[in-house]
């Protein structure tokens, strides 16, 4: 018997990730789960992926720090390479930039794109030797338009999409496709506060979008029927930015 596909998803004790991790649970794939320190919300969606029939590895670190990233992963690539990985692990620290201090600039800033780094480079290199791999990025529709108060967010996604693309020029020969996926505004804990009033009547279709409408095209992007895209930004936003 052919031997499961792994996915590696960061950030997925909740909201965008957990979605994704379920839907790719769904398709087959047993699941590195990767989060911070939500180990309650970590644990039930390891459970749902048990009752999908797939295995779940909890796989609790700071994708920021470049030592307990390595501690995490490199004992698990000795003997695995996972097929996919999702970079999605993120938050927003949001504030004007001439208010804003420089950690909130700093821990955005690191997050993303320390994170992708960190642990791209790590699984990147099982996946050159396998001459196969899916990568996808979690950005946001702050770093493709812009955001007014998410200066430092807005850098980190719209550096995260030109790191996509360069990726993705890099190891096209090796066949491993690296695309990004853009969320507008998604109903999660990282956008509980923002007053729905507000946001509306700037998403043509006139609601919030559900992690599951992220997790929809990222399973799609994973798929074998996504083998001739690679290095693209799609957007996820109900038309708030086009
Ligand atoms: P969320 O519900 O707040 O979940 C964030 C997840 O990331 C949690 O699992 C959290 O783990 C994990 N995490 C945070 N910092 C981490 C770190 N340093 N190392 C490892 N894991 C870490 O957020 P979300 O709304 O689902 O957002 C997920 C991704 O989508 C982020 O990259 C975000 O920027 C992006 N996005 C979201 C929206 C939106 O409207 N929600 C829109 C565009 C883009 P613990 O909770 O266990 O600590």
């Amino acid at each position: 018997m052919p031997q499961p596909k792994i996915a590696l998803v960061t950030g997925a004790s909740k909201g965008i990730g957990a979605a994704i991790a379920l839907g790719l649970a769904s398709d087959g794939f047993d699941i590195w789960l990767n989060y911070r320190s939500d180990h309650d919300a970590a644990n039930e969606v390891a459970c749902r992926i048990l009752e999908l029939g797939r295995v779940c590895t909890l796989l609790p670190f700071d994708v920021a720090d470049s030592a307990a990233v390595t501690d995490a992963l490199a004992p698990l690539l000795e003997n695995e390479t996972p097929a996919v990985l999702v970079n999605n692990a993120g938050y927003a620290k949001d504030g004007i930039l001439a208010m804003m201090d420089e950690k909130s600039w700093k821990d955005v800033l690191s997050v993303h794109l320390d994170g992708f780094f960190l642990v791209t480079k790590l699984v990147l290199f099982a996946m050159l030797k396998k001459r196969a791999g899916r990568i996808v990025n979690i950005v946001s529709t702050s770093g493709q338009s812009g955001m007014g108060g998410q200066t430092n967010y807005s850098a980190a996604k719209g550096g995260l999409i030109a790191a996509t693309k360069s990726l993705a020029l890099e190891v096209a020969k090796r066949n491993i496709l690296v695309n990004a996926v853009s969320p507008g505004f998604i109903e999660t804990e990282m956008t509980r506060e923002i007053p729905k009033e507000r946001i509306l009547p700037f998403i043509p279709l006139g609601r919030i979008g559900q992690p599951d409408e992220v997790a929809g095209i990222v399973g799609f992007l994973c798929s074998d029927k996504a083998t001739y895209i690679t290095g693209q930004v799609i957007a996820v936003n109900g038309g708030a930015y086009m």
